[in-house]
């Protein structure tokens, strides 16, 4: 198979090089940032997550650096039992457990199996245009290569995306998500857990991310005009506000949260594709199925596809039926977490009470089934 010119050295881009790299075919990565830095906060890694990484040889590295979670639990604003995963359960089934990782170690992880020498830096991709025989990608700097096979793996807002299906355009759930990381430790009594408040005004949590101190992050998400400022300051104050009707750890965590930790992101998703592919070029990650963060499986579902794209073109001889292959594993399942998030998100910030009143009353055995099937990577 031929060289995979990959646009976009984040969460998918840097798997999809980690899988090719693993099964021998060769690949160069184009990332637009001039450096890596810590970005974001922390991120969940899903038991469908961690048995796509331990195929691609990373799972080990994220169970020594990260924090594994026993279950996840959901409590109401008085501090009262709504519903509960125990996830041991099916790490019997499965082979793991959940996992809280800070965003930076799990790239450094990447970037230290790929090799420095396969990523360019500061390499911003403006489009990609096609002749039939060849890909050229272009850059903001004036130049451009020629590639034999490109994947678009440049993000929510990619421009391959653009250049490949122009007009197919984000949409948005009118809703918030604001992160902390917080210099605290969890009770005892929730500190191997995901724990989650639900409330009228919205959803919060915390995820831990280091497996002895327990410390991690928390998240708070709401309706868009609960705290209209993003400001971190005042989004404190507005948190610390809302935090008095909550159980006490709510307060405590947001109050020992240093302010320039604090940031708000909007929540944008990609609606569902019917192809992710054009000529010789492919999409992967947020740039084809980007999510609200609502089901906590977008970055799982890049991690998806970059095993399956790297399975795609080790086992097809033609791209043609590498990318049919990919696309038939991968589209139905992506597209239903787009929607799956999407309708999560809504529920946390404009159904309140009955949307807790649901989970309060979920069949047990539904739900394990539904978990079972969220498990499970089909391919
Ligand atoms: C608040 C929040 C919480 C989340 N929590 C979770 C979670 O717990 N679990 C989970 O699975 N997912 C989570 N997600 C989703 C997850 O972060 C994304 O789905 C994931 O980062 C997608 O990976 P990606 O590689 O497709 O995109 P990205 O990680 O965004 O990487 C894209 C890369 O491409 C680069 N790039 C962008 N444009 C260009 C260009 N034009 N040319 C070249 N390079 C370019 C960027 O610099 C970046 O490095 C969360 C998202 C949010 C917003």
């Amino acid at each position: 198979m031929t060289e995979a010119t990959i646009i976009g050295g984040g969460i998918g881009g840097l798997s999809l090089a980690v899988g090719l790299k693993q099964r021998g075919i060769d690949f160069h990565v184009y990332e637009a940032t001039d450096e890596y830095k810590p970005a974001g906060a922390g991120i969940i890694w899903q038991i469908n997550t961690m048995q796509a990484l331990d195929r691609l040889g990373l799972a080990a590295d994220v169970q020594k650096h990260g924090a594994s979670h026993a279950g996840y639990s959901v409590r109401d604003a008085s501090d009262e039992f709504v519903m509960e995963n125990d996830w041991t359960e099916f790490e019997d089934e499965f082979g793991f457990r959940v996992h809280g990782i800070y965003r930076s170690k799990f790239q450094e992880i990447l970037v230290s199996k790929i090799g420095e020498e396969n990523i360019t830096m500061g390499k911003e991709c403006i489009g990609v245009e096609q002749d039939g025989d060849s890909v050229t990608v272009q850059f903001a700097d004036g130049t451009d290569v020629d590639a034999a096979f490109a994947v678009g793996a440049d993000g929510i807002n990619s421009a391959v995306r653009e250049s490949l299906f122009p007009g197919h355009s984000l949409e948005y759930l009118d809703c918030v998500t604001h992160r902390g990381l917080p210099e605290w430790r969890p009770p005892a009594e929730v500190e191997d857990k995901l724990w989650n408040v639900f409330a009228e005004d919205g959803h919060v949590g915390y995820v831990p991310l280091e497996a002895d101190t327990r410390k991690g992050y928390w998240f708070y998400t709401m309706h868009s005009e609960e705290i209209e400022s993003k400001d971190p300051a005042d989004v404190k104050d507005g948190l610390l506000e809302r935090a008095a009707s909550k159980p006490d750890r709510v307060g405590e965590m947001i109050d020992a949260t240093p302010v320039d930790s604090i940031k708000s992101v909007d929540a944008p998703y990609v609606p569902p594709m019917e192809t992710w592919s054009k000529g010789d070029v492919t999409l992967l990650g947020d740039a084809s199925h980007g999510m609200t963060p609502h089901a906590a499986q977008g970055g799982g579902m890049a991690i998806e596809d970059a095993l399956a794209l790297s399975i795609a073109l080790d086992e097809h001889d033609s791209l043609e039926d590498a990318q049919e292959w990919y696309e038939s594993v991968r589209i139905e399942r992506a597209s239903e977490f787009v929607e799956r998030s999407r309708r999560n998100g809504l529920g946390a910030i404009s159904e309140g009470a009955d949307h807790i009143e649901k989970m309060r009353h979920a069949p047990a055995e539904a739900m394990k089934q539904q978990v079972r099937e969220d498990l499970t990577l089909g391919f």
